[in-house]
């Protein structure tokens, strides 16, 4: 029972999930939060979703880490089934702040000192502030002295970041969500909002309730499909030959704005050629769907009015994710469906604040603002904000830092936050590449499955307990506030952070989270007439914002690029097959991703006691048709497996997962889905391929 009595207070702040930043209101009673309701926020007009609502007492839950640990000498680093997380002191000795901070810091320097700087490498967390992530790749670079930095952005949206930069010169969405609104066709491609997204979904149920024609383009068929005009369910992985064919429709009955092309793109001439392979007869037995409708769509799309896209993690978790995003950047550009009310391009965020981490640097080859770290003019700039000397390379990124660490490269990382046992492709080798670290520093809330491999474990704050900014999926910057205090000797994480950086020889003096953020945002033009003080006052501020005392702009690229002579440009893509298809060992696809009840890794969520109770069990998603075929019962368990590991689960009928397809959630460690995936990488974001790889079902015990 989570209510606890009527409230004696309230605080304004954001929720602590997904990247559509829904404004909210803690209801607090005896230093306890006891209930939450919905604010008026630009993102949510007062709406919640069940995650939003309910999922705040992981900050009570008893597995709260609250004082500092140190592995006891020669205990070997063992996987999160031998330790007990309520338990772990046959493993973990308390130790005062000192002495943890002291082995932690200590343990850094000694393998930078001998290794060298590029022997350790940092995870900073998109769940944190923008200033914790800020200061975590401040510290790295300046500290530590490598851009090995790193977050999970590079398991999200890398791909669709690396398009994008490429093509029209900014990470960020061109349009809010909210746009919907003005939008006369709408697009959502490899994205489930209703379980990832949920209020950025009722915004587009909403618009099609008033009649805007909302298409659906998902191999699963998603519940958003109910409000749908067109539902195109296309065959896993086959992305890039739907969208070049209607780019090829487009083309070929010259349904582009040829005037928009010649003012804002370049490439068009070569870029044109390209597409001529890819008619809509030939793609639609590789995409599954037919020439008509592929007709159909493309024409609906560049002869509306306006037009918007949304893409989701279905787009980006492929070895070709840089080139599905290229694609959707495609359509926009020759149509000009770009920079006008109603129309952009919008990947949805999936982090509370992984915009706004990638904003602030927390990534491998770019300072702050994404700014090149390789680029000698930048570099001195930053070099003179920070004074000191800045490595010149990138960094290595999240799944080459673990492969870095089989190489005996890294011996060394600081993980804040973040849940790489959980979280990486192929589990099994990253596990072993973090028990093989010299020495790791985790700090978090509770004792993760990575942080049992962990030499010194820090007790850190939960969102609730701290004030900071975090940036949406709408480049709306909002202020989050301390609602409730820290338990037992927990500690903000801003000022740990600092606290290593000093005892690496940082020399930081940082008093207030405001000095932090002045900092931040004196580098990042980005963020332009955004003081800490407006953001305090208004809640929230959308950038790019053209003076102190006006709204940001919801819509950008109304006049050009932020690119080379002010252009957009277009990138030719091929077909390129997944990494791993299936074979007559493994003939099932497995495509992995979120549920609505939990949250990534589950360390919050399935600490969160209504969350827990609706979805409590590990499941496999797999259709009427599959379900036969094994000769089981919905409930039964199932064994999944792929050439990088088996897991067993309770079989679940949903048929919007087409037959020899299944789709795992990854928030359960009894089960873990990411023991299955496969690390191949994109080569362009560096992204892994979660959506795709070859896999067996069998029954585990057959009927
Ligand atoms: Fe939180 Fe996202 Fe749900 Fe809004 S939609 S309440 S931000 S999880």
């Amino acid at each position: 029972n989570v209510y606890l009595g009527a409230p004696d207070r309230t605080v304004d702040s954001v929720c602590p999930y997904c990247g559509v930043g829904c404004q909210l209101t803690y209801e607090i009673k005896n230093d306890k939060i006891v209930s939450v309701s919905g604010r008026n926020g630009p993102a949510n007009e007062n709406r919640l979703c069940v995650k939003g609502r309910f999922g705040f007492d992981y900050v009570n839950n008893p597995q709260r880490l609250t004082k500092p640990m140190i592995r006891k000498e020669g205990v070997p680093k063992v996987p999160h089934e031998f330790i007990d997380p309520s338990n772990p002191w046959t493993h973990f000795r308390e130790a005062t702040w000192e002495e943890a901070l002291d082995r932690a810091a200590g343990g850094l320097k000694t393998i930078r000192d001998r290794d060298g700087s590029d022997a350790l490498a940092g995870f900073g967390s998109a769940k944190g502030s923008n200033e914790e992530a800020y200061l975590f790749q401040k510290l790295v670079r300046t500290g530590f002295g490598t851009n090995n930095v790193d977050h999970c952005t590079r398991l999200c949206h890398a791909s669709s970041v690396s398009a994008l930069l490429e093509g029209v010169g900014s990470a960020a969405v061109s349009a809010t969500f909210n746009e919907v609104k003005n939008s006369e066709v709408i697009i959502v491609i490899g994205a489930n909002p209703t379980e990832n997204h949920p209020v950025a979904a009722t915004y587009f149920k909403q618009a099609a309730k008033r009649g805007s024609k909302l298409v659906i383009m998902d191999p699963r068929g998603t519940a958003m499909k109910r409000h749908a005009w067109k539902m195109m369910q296309f065959k896993n992985g086959t992305d890039v030959a739907m969208l070049n064919a209607m780019l090829n429709v487009i083309v070929t009955e010259k349904l582009y704005d040829e005037q928009y092309i010649q003012t804002y793109v370049e490439g068009f001439a070569a870029w044109k050629e390209n597409v001529k392979d890819f008619t809509p007869e030939e793609m639609a037995p590789i995409c599954g769907i037919d020439a008509d409708t592929l007709r159909e769509v493309a024409r609906a799309y560049a002869r509306a009015e306006s037009a918007i896209i949304f893409w989701g993690m279905g787009v980006s978790q492929h070895t070709h994710g840089t080139d599905n995003a290229r694609c959707l950047i495609a359509l926009a550009l020759i149509t000009g469906q770009i920079g006008r009310p109603g129309t952009g391009l919008h990947p949805l965020r999936g982090q509370n604040n992984v915009q706004g981490a990638s904003d602030a640097g927390l990534i491998p080859m770019f300072f702050p603002d994404y700014k090149s770290v390789e680029n000698p003019e930048i570099r001195a700039q930053y070099e003179s904000a920070w004074g000191v000397k800045l490595p010149p390379k990138r960094g290595k990124t999240v799944v080459e830092i673990m492969d870095a660490i089989h190489a005996g490269e890294i011996k060394g990382m600081y993980i804040e936050g973040e849940n790489p046992a959980m979280s990486d492709p192929d589990l099994n080798h990253a596990r072993q590449a973090l028990a093989d670290l010299e020495h790791l520093v985790v700090q978090d809330l509770f004792l993760t499955e990575t942080a049992v491999y962990a030499d010194v474990v820090l007790p850190a704050s939960g969102w609730p307990e701290k004030d900071g900014t975090v940036t949406n999926t709408n480049r709306q910057v909002q202020m989050g506030r301390a609602a409730v205090p820290l338990p037992g000797d927990a500690r903000q994480d801003l000022w740990i952070i600092q606290d290593i950086a000093n005892r690496l020889g940082c020399g930081w003096n940082y008093k207030h989270v405001g000095e932090v953020f002045t900092e931040m945002a004196s580098l990042m033009p980005a963020l332009a007439n955004i003081t800490w003080e407006r953001v305090e006052r208004q809640h929230a501020v959308t950038y790019p914002v053209d003076g102190p005392d006006v709204p940001g702009r919801d819509v950008v690229f109304d006049a050009g690029f932020p690119r080379p002579g002010g252009f957009a440009k277009l990138v030719a893509t091929k077909l390129q097959p997944p990494d791993e298809v299936p074979d007559h060992d493994y003939p099932f696809i497995l495509s992995t991703g979120r549920q609505l009840e939990h949250w990534h890794t589950g360390s919050m969520t399935r600490r969160t006691k209504v969350l827990d109770a609706i979805e409590p069990t590990a499941i496999a998603q797999l259709s009427r048709g599959t379900i036969e075929k094994l000769g089981i019962e919905p409930g039964d368990m199932v064994r999944v497996s792929t050439r990088r590991g088996e897991v067993e689960l309770q079989a679940r009928q949903d048929d919007a997962v087409p037959d020899g397809v299944v789709f795992i959630p990854f928030a359960y460690v009894e089960a873990a889905a990411n023991l299955l995936t496969n690390p191949k990488l994109d080569p362009f974001g560096k992204i892994p391929e979660f959506k795709f790889c070859a896999a067996k079902v069998e029954a585990v015990r057959p009927r």
